[in-house]
């Protein structure tokens, strides 16, 4: 379902609708990898972070930009570790690989956001929830829209 958005509060809504969904199905064979696309300003991080919220996070989340990789712990039933990850500095997608995003992918307790995921794309599982971010015509509009699964 696409979302057309005016304000933050309104993106952090989709974001909450989404962990909601994500927390009745429950834990995957792997990690819930949800990969974000879309350019600068487009709401990825405004998302993590009503998403981080809507999954029990109290510290404010921030685009870890600099450090690709924070850690949060959770406690909601099933998921036990939020990972928000920035690939917008990467050079290649090996440098991920080298900060452990195997292992990470591997755990079904582990719930992982990536911006920029279309840097990573080819290292990333194929359910993976892929959600492409635009800007609309007005200035707080947002379009947000879930790609269909990979059958
Ligand atoms: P990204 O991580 O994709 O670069 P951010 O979430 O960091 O984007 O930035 C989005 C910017 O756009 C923020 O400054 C936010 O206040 C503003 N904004 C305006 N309208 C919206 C909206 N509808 N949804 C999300 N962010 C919005
Ligand atoms: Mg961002």
């Amino acid at each position: 379902m696409i979302s057309k958005t005016l304000s933050v509060e309104a993106t952090q809504k989709v974001a909450e609708n989404l962990v909601k969904k994500i927390l009745e199905a429950g834990p995957r064979n792997g990690a819930v990898v949800l990969g974000l696309v879309g350019d600068l300003g487009a709401g990825k991080t405004t998302f993590a972070q009503g998403f981080a919220r809507a999954l029990g996070v109290k510290e404010k989340i921030t685009s870890p930009t600099f450090l690709i990789v924070k850690s949060y712990k959770l406690e909601v039933i099933s998921f036990k570790n939020f990972y928000h990850i920035d690939a917008y500095r990467l050079n290649s997608p090996q440098e991920l690989l080298d900060l452990g995003l195997a292992d990470l992918i591997k755990n079904p307790q582990n719930i992982i956001l990536i911006e920029w995921a279309d840097k990573v794309m080819g290292i990333l599982p194929k359910n993976s929830i892929f959600i492409d971010f635009s800007h609309g015509e007005k200035d707080e509009e947002r379009t947000i829209a879930p790609r269909l699964p990979a059958s």
